[in-house]
């Protein structure tokens, strides 16, 4: 069996992850503020805050905005249900809009959705596919877009625009115009979950960038706190001696990332670009040499002029394909042993968010992409080989299915 993506574990993680555990320290400390350091000056944004998971990370950014019952959220239908969840979560509501043929967001369906209630736009870099930041950026600057937003809480009042939200779940290291997805709008959050490109098993990471006049340090000091329960000082400034005393400033969360993670993405991060990249770029080349051979073939943008992809999903689509016959061809690969996905099925159609009145049939391209979508392994102990075994049981199956259906 070929499996989908294993995270990889080297001696280097076991090694760093031993030692943490040794180390007398293994909740939030050095480690961690070690490795925010390093994902700052990876990511070229203006500072960073670990967290116990993207969906964390997501839900704090919002609350510390104040989106709240009667706001308005923008969001792509086609994500993971992290990116809507969260904003139910802050009882706001979530305003789904169409994607682009490339799975982004669309920027023309951001223009339409937005109204006096809309306090954020999270645009989610799907599969690793950094979104057009130029276009969305410059959207939410237009005056008239702009004299529409409604300031309720001091952050929104400082901003005085719509936020920018980042879902960057997949795209850690993809790039937009040279510059490395974090630094490209206000705040992006990156997740380190087990099947991500950089894993920490779970964990996750906000990359603030955010205009004058915020003050990062005090944000990042603020988001700590909120990070903490509200506590002014963290375990580890306890344990000095006679610092036992602290406060609760607010009622905050429990979303603090331990050293135990910090320490395998430290191995994670200083290798990304010289090796884990470069292995995921060959296998969706190999994919895209193989697969352009055949009419049947829809492959996924992963370097253009202006973008380059994180490489973390390669999203074939079959071209003339029902949803009904794509499963089947997913059935097919499975039963040749390999393991394949679908990234994603559109919020609208999962039971919470279809009960909750959204209809598909608004989002077709949404649907039309799901529907002919299957998504091919790629990580790093993945061989050339394996590829090649790939290849020949989506060929094998694509033909067995489209004999008997077209
Ligand atoms: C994985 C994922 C998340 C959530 O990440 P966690 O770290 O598991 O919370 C959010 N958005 C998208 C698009 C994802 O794929």
């Amino acid at each position: 069996m070929i499996n989908f993506s294993p995270p990889r574990i080297d001696r280097s993680i076991v090694d760093a992850v031993v030692d943490t555990l040794y180390s007398g320290w293994i909740t939030t400390g050095p480690k961690t503020k070690k490795f925010e350091k390093m994902l700052t000056a990876y990511g070229g944004h203006r500072v960073t805050l670990c967290v116990s998971s993207a969906s964390a990370g997501l839900e704090l950014m919002l609350r510390w905005f104040g989106v709240k019952e009667g706001d308005e959220v923008i969001v792509p239908a086609y994500t993971y249900s992290a990116t809507a969840n969260v904003v139910i979560h802050c009882g706001a509501r979530v305003v789904f809009v169409d994607i682009d043929r490339d799975f982004d967001i669309s920027v023309a369906a951001i223009r339409k959705a937005i109204t006096r209630k809309t306090k954020v736009i999270m645009p989610v870099d799907l599969a690793g596919w950094p979104c057009d930041y130029d276009a969305i950026n410059a959207l939410v600057k237009e005056p008239a877009i702009q004299k529409l937003f409604c300031p309720d809480s001091p952050e929104q009042k400082n901003l005085n625009r719509i936020l920018i939200l980042a879902d960057a779940a997949h795209s850690i290291g993809g790039k937009y115009h040279g510059k490395r997805v974090g630094g490209l709008t206000d705040i992006s959050v990156y997740s380190f979950h087990a099947v991500k490109n950089l894993t920490t098993a779970e964990g996750g990471a906000v990359c603030l960038n955010l205009p004058e006049p915020f003050d990062h340090e005090i944000i990042y000091r603020d988001l700590n706190a909120k990070s903490l329960h509200g506590q002014t000082k963290d375990a580890l400034a306890k344990t000095q001696i006679g610092n036992w005393r602290y406060d609760i400033i607010e009622p905050g969360y429990k979303y603090n990332m331990t050293d135990i993670q910090a320490a395998m993405g430290i191995v994670e991060l200083a290798r990304y670009d010289s090796d884990m990249l470069v292995r995921r770029k060959q296998i969706f080349d190999r994919y895209t040499l193989a697969l352009s051979k055949f009419s049947w073939a829809q492959l996924p943008d992963y370097e253009t002029s202006g973008r380059t992809s994180s490489y973390h999903v390669f999203q074939l689509r079959i071209k003339n394909i029902t949803e009904k016959q794509r499963d089947q061809v997913i059935q097919e690969i499975f039963n040749r042993k390999v393991a394949v996905n679908v990234h994603f099925v559109p919020l609208p159609m999962m039971t919470y968010y279809r009960n909750a009145g959204y209809n598909i049939q608004d989002y077709p391209v949404s649907y039309d992409n799901y529907s002919r979508e299957i998504s091919l392994p790629v990580y790093y102990d993945l061989t050339d080989e394996m590829v090649d075994t790939v290849v020949s049981a989506v060929v094998e199956s694509v033909n067995s299915v489209i004999e008997r259906y077209i």
